[in-house]
């Protein structure tokens, strides 16, 4: 994985029902890995075309062959992130968009049946996986948290009562983490969903709670997973620690300074830095907002997800061979 670059796919989702009554066109087309959008009020200019790993056209729905499903997206991005945290490193996916563009359904999706997202999705194949790979020599642990980021402030999502406080510190192997935030373990993929479910519903009390949407904050779902091997001819033990961050990120339109109008300066500014910040050094997946009026805000997340691209990773697999 050492050299290769950040992976960025576009999704862009159906029209909503203000849309569809408003007789909204659709600016954005997908041929193959291409995305090309269309000025609305330049029809006539060539559309700006942008390439990436992945171009979803969920824009319509499952009859049509070009469409693609959340099992889709999952198979393409998820499952090569958790093939890649069993090899031992620590993997990360963005969700990146204007409000309403779809980053959390594509994270998380809804409960129905084929609407799950891509952490859900994720978590029953790792427990699948694990299942298929039992043996005397190998044992797993799988930890989670989940937290929300909002005006630089921590909110612990597993515990929302807790009133104490987050503070972020280095760790040698998985990076950044924050300190007290509660980290869960569970032994199934339903221990897990419980939990996300959970985190799911105490970020919309505490949203309600403060009179802000979840648009206005970042969701952290993080899994540390463990494997442990035991050599029985030596007798030692190795061990393999990955973190798996999943994040939907707050809206992107705050990360335009002529969005904060009206807004609470300082919750502007934070999350105004951090999408910026975002923007110069990580990856992103993009979503976007394909109706003719958001023509600006999704010709902007384009060109973030098309700077990303740029992106190389340096990834080292976290073994420890005498843990
Ligand atoms: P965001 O998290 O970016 O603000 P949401 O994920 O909440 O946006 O999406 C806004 C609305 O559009 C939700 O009702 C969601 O269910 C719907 N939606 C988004 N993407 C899709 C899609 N690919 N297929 C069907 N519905 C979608
Ligand atoms: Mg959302």
């Amino acid at each position: 994985m050492a050299g290769a670059s950040v992976k960025v796919a576009v999704r862009v989702r159906p029209f909503n029902a203000r849309e569809t009554s408003q007789d909204a066109k659709c600016v954005v087309s997908m041929q193959g890995n291409t995305t090309s959008i269309t000025n609305p009020k330049q029809s006539k200019d060539t559309p700006k075309s942008f390439t990436f790993d992945y171009s979803y056209w969920s824009h319509t729905s499952a009859e049509d062959p070009q469409f693609a499903s959340q099992q889709q997206v999952y198979r393409d991005i998820g499952e090569e992130m958790l093939l890649h945290a069993f090899e031992g490193y620590n993997v990360c996916i963005f969700a990146y968009g204007q409000t309403g563009a779809g980053k959390s359904y594509t994270m998380m999706g809804r409960q129905e049946p084929g609407q799950q997202g891509i952490v859900p999705q994720l978590c029953e194949d790792l427990f699948s996986r694990v299942s298929e790979n039992q043996s005397a020599q190998l044992s797993y642990s799988v930890e989670v948290s989940y937290m929300e980021i909002y005006c630089e402030r921590v909110r612990d999502l597993l515990n929302p009562k807790s009133r104490g406080s987050l503070w972020p510190q280095e760790h040698h192997i998985l990076g950044f983490c924050m300190q007290a935030l509660s980290k869960l373990a569970g032994t199934s993929y339903a221990d897990i969903a419980d939990l996300m479910d959970c985190g799911n519903k105490a970020r919309t009390v505490a949203a309600t709670n403060m009179n802000e949407t979840s648009s206005r904050s970042h969701a952290v779902f993080t899994i540390v997973f463990t494997q442990r091997c035991h050599d029985q001819l030596t007798g030692l033990d190795s061990e393999k620690v990955s973190k798996i961050s999943l994040v939907d990120l707050a809206g992107s339109e705050r990360a335009d300074s002529s969005g904060a109008r009206g807004m609470r300066l300082k919750e502007g500014a934070n999350i105004n830095k951090s999408l910026t910040t975002l923007g110069k050094v990580i990856s992103a997946l993009a979503d976007m907002h394909p109706a003719d009026i958001n023509y600006e805000e999704t010709l902007s997340t384009l060109r973030y997800a098309d700077r990303t691209k740029q992106i190389r990773c340096n990834a080292i697999i976290n073994e420890d061979p005498n843990a």
